[in-house]
């Protein structure tokens, strides 16, 4: 499993009003910036919901 950003909901991260705190709080490194976007290395994840629970725009999901 993995998770999914919503573009829509995330925005780009220069938007996000935690300043991009998924990529700071994966511990997995499974989540990081790519061209002020948030990209999921899908190989990395391991299903914690650490950042599913702290996005402030409930943007991410599993998948
Ligand atoms: S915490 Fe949420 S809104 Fe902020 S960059 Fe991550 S997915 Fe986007
Ligand atoms: S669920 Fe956990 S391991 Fe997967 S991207 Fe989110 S914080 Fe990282």
């Amino acid at each position: 499993m993995t998770v999914k950003i919503d573009d829509e909901k995330c925005g780009h991260i220069s938007n996000c009003p935690a300043d991009g705190l998924c990529i700071l709080i994966c511990e997995q490194q499974a989540l990081i910036e790519e061209n002020n976007d948030v990209k999921v290395v899908d190989e990395n994840c391991n299903d914690c919901g650490l950042c599913i629970s702290n996005c402030p725009n409930q943007a991410i999901v599993q998948s």
